[in-house]
């Protein structure tokens, strides 16, 4: 029996026979890592697009199987996953529906749902159970390499499940990601794009534009740039090094959500402005004071560390122990 992060104790009965990961990126790989960790499923099988990275991953030890195509993977699987970009996932669940096995749980990763939703689920026989979930966890870097088991502790997982889902197969997927260390949410996949555009689609946005103006200026300014970087810049320059596959896959397919959040934030933008024209320095500090109760909010509820410098090691600075779930065990 293994002890999570909240003292539960976890049952270490596998939840699922075999598990299919259909791409082994940096979440592909964490869930490999996890679900081993963990003891979540007794095997894994996996796959990628190329063959470099599926030498990677059987390099890795990532997977008991490493599959040549994504049907050979998701053949016999009880859960498959996928955790390609978005904009690939209809061709995926199109390639794999014919040879999914009767009762098994397809579900995938995906930063955006009701495209995902949209493009996978006439693929999908009535025979398997269609959850799509959303680990709200990542970091800026891509590939089996990038992950790690502890990414989703403490993070949530949401899953939308289409109307009529099997409450079952949702149980058991919800189940499987708590095993993995998240808390779980259910959600509309409307409602899901909308709440992820402003808490993630949004800010990538901005952290993509203001790198990129700070370009613009590089001429006169690149060493000053980087020598100052840590007053801001340097956050939004982590940000701005996400993948760009990736993200260029979440603004096309949450486009409606994006615009709506981008609207809003338009016309909040120009009212600071107007206040820095202005002078109005009552507004600017009434706007910033709001904005650092929102910060203290993130911190209380355990999204991020309260340490400075935005949670870094740094020197002599005193910062958060790590959760280690997995470190603790009856047992070992
Ligand atoms: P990644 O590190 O770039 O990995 C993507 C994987 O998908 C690679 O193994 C790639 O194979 C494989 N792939 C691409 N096209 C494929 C295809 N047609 N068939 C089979 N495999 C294919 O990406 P990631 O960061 O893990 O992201 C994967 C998904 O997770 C995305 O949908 C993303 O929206 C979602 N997500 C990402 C984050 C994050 O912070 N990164 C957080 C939450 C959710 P090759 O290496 O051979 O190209």
């Amino acid at each position: 029996m293994g002890r999570g992060m909240d003292g539960v104790m976890a049952s270490k009965t596998p939840l699922f026979n075999r598990l299919a990961l259909i791409g082994v990126g940096l979440i592909g790989s964490s869930i490999a890592r996890a679900a081993r960790a963990q003891g979540a499923v007794r095997e894994i099988i996996a796959t990628a697009r190329s063959p470099a990275t599926r030498r990677r991953v059987a390099e890795l030890g990532l997977a008991d199987q490493v599959a040549e195509t994504n049907e050979a993977a998701a053949a016999a699987a009880d859960l498959v996953i996928v955790c390609a970009p978005v904009g690939v996932c209809g061709e995926i669940a199109e390639e794999i529906g014919p040879k999914l096995k009767s009762g098994a749980v397809v579900s995938d990763v995906g930063s955006v749902k009701s495209a995902v939703v949209r493009d996978m689920a006439p693929h999908l026989p009535a025979t398997a159970h269609f959850v799509p979930a959303h680990p709200v966890a990542g970091t800026e870097h891509s590939g089996p390499d990038a992950g790690f088991a502890e990414l989703f502790v403490g993070r949530w997982c949401i899953l939308t499940p289409p109307q009529g889902t099997d409450p079952g197969a949702v149980e058991k997927l919800a189940a499987f990601w708590r095993m993995l260390g998240a808390n779980v949410e259910t959600m509309a996949p409307d409602h899901h794009d909308l709440v992820l555009a402003i808490t993630s689609h949004l800010p990538h946005l901005i952290a993509y534009t203001i790198v990129g103006t700070a370009d613009e200026f590089a001429e006169v300014t690149r060493s000053e740039v980087l020598k100052f970087s840590a007053g801001g810049f340097r956050d939004f320059t982590r940000i701005a090094a996400s993948d760009p596959t990736m993200w260029r896959d979440v603004f096309l397919a949450n486009k409606d959500a994006v615009l709506e959040m981008l609207g809003t934030f338009n016309e909040d933008l120009a009212q600071l402005t107007r206040a820095i024209r202005r002078g109005d320095g009552e507004a600017l500090f009434d706007h910033f004071e709001r904005t650092r109760a929102i910060r203290r909010g993130i911190v209380e509820i355990g999204q991020d560390s309260p340490a400075p410098d935005f949670g870094r090691s740094h020197g002599g600075l005193p910062s958060a122990p790590l959760p280690r779930p997995y470190a603790v065990s009856d047992e070992d």
